[in-house]
């Protein structure tokens, strides 16, 4: 059985403060809480999301889970570990076609237990779909891609519990569905402001849901989207991202991803450069995690391994 605190009760998650010369000249103070930090496998934010889904399967005597998500998702990989590490199922139903060679996400995914199959694009983005698995997979807990839901945004909130938080004025991380934000949104306190940064484009797909939904899930107002860093969508990128995620890697010594994080660091300097924050910000980024997505990349992209 796995024990819900193993993760996150250790002394492993650290945050990491920026030091950078237009950083001491705008006198803004960056700390990186580094949730990429906190299992090598289940890294990041995907963790707080399942926890409280894995309880359910135990509490309602499920099989597993059975989710959904791309072949290189970073949730997949996560729910096929944590059910291994819990003793129970998993089955994950993959967008696009079963083509080989698989993804090294979908490989490992597999490795851990998962079972997995492949839905064309049009069945999987159905507005029916989640009803279809939870009637088709009735002995498992249905959990809608990204872990979205009430547990998702429970588990979320306890991110910003794992460290004296209170002493920022913003918290800055990436929104995909918009869970963990709520999340730390509910948990953060009235006078500190969380910063979304959407790394997918509206009207992408069902990027105008994730406002509505962040808007009627969370408790506070005290939060903002900074919507111009998508890079042209979702799982899109250029060569400039990829020359800033170089770059701060060797300047901070901080790995990214190219879905997520890379974009939101991007986004935190260029907000900073140009003069967004007041003297005296201080500012806490939230590392989501997400580097084993860095293997959709071509080898020698990165100067660095993540
Ligand atoms: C899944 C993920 C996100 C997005 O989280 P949401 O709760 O879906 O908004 C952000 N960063 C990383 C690295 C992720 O894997």
């Amino acid at each position: 059985m796995i024990d819900f605190n193993d993760l996150t009760g250790n002394n492993s998650v650290i945050t990491h403060p920026l030091n950078h010369p237009f950083l001491q000249e705008t006198e803004v103070a960056i700390d990186v809480l580094r949730l990429d930090k906190i299992h090598t496998i289940i890294s990041g934010n995907k963790w707080f999301k399942l926890k409280y889904y894995l309880q359910d399967v135990i509490k309602y005597r499920k099989k597993g889970i059975v989710t959904m998500g791309g072949a290189y998702s970073n949730h997949i990989l996560a729910v096929a570990y944590a059910c291994r590490e819990a003793g129970v199922g998993s089955i994950g139903i993959i967008r696009g076609e079963d083509r080989q060679p698989y993804s090294p996400t979908l490989q490992d995914a597999m490795a851990y237990g998962m079972t997995v199959r492949f839905l064309d694009r049009t069945t999987y983005s159905g507005k029916t779909i989640a009803e279809t698995l939870s009637r088709e997979y009735a002995e498992y807990l249905f959990v809608e891609e990204g872990g979205r839901g009430p547990n998702g945004i429970k588990g979320a909130e306890e991110i910003l519990h794992l460290y004296s938080s209170n002493k920022y004025s913003h918290i800055i991380c990436a929104v995909g569905t918009g869970t963990m934000m709520t999340g730390l949104i509910n948990s953060a306190s009235p006078d500190q402001k969380v910063i979304g940064i959407p790394v997918l484009k509206l009207p992408d797909f069902h990027a105008s849901d994730i406002f509505d939904y962040i808007g009627q899930n969370s408790t506070n107002h005290n939060y903002t989207f900074q919507t111009n860093f998508h890079f042209g969508g979702y799982a899109k990128r250029n060569p400039e991202l990829i020359r800033f995620m170089n770059t701060f890697f060797a300047e901070h010594n901080i790995p990214t991803d190219w879905i997520y994080t890379g974009k939101l660091f991007y986004a935190a300097m260029a907000m900073v450069r140009q003069g967004f924050f007041d003297r005296g910000a201080k500012i806490l980024i939230i590392h989501s995690g997400g580097l084993q997505g860095n293997r959709s990349l071509q080898k020698g992209l990165l100067t660095f391994h993540s």
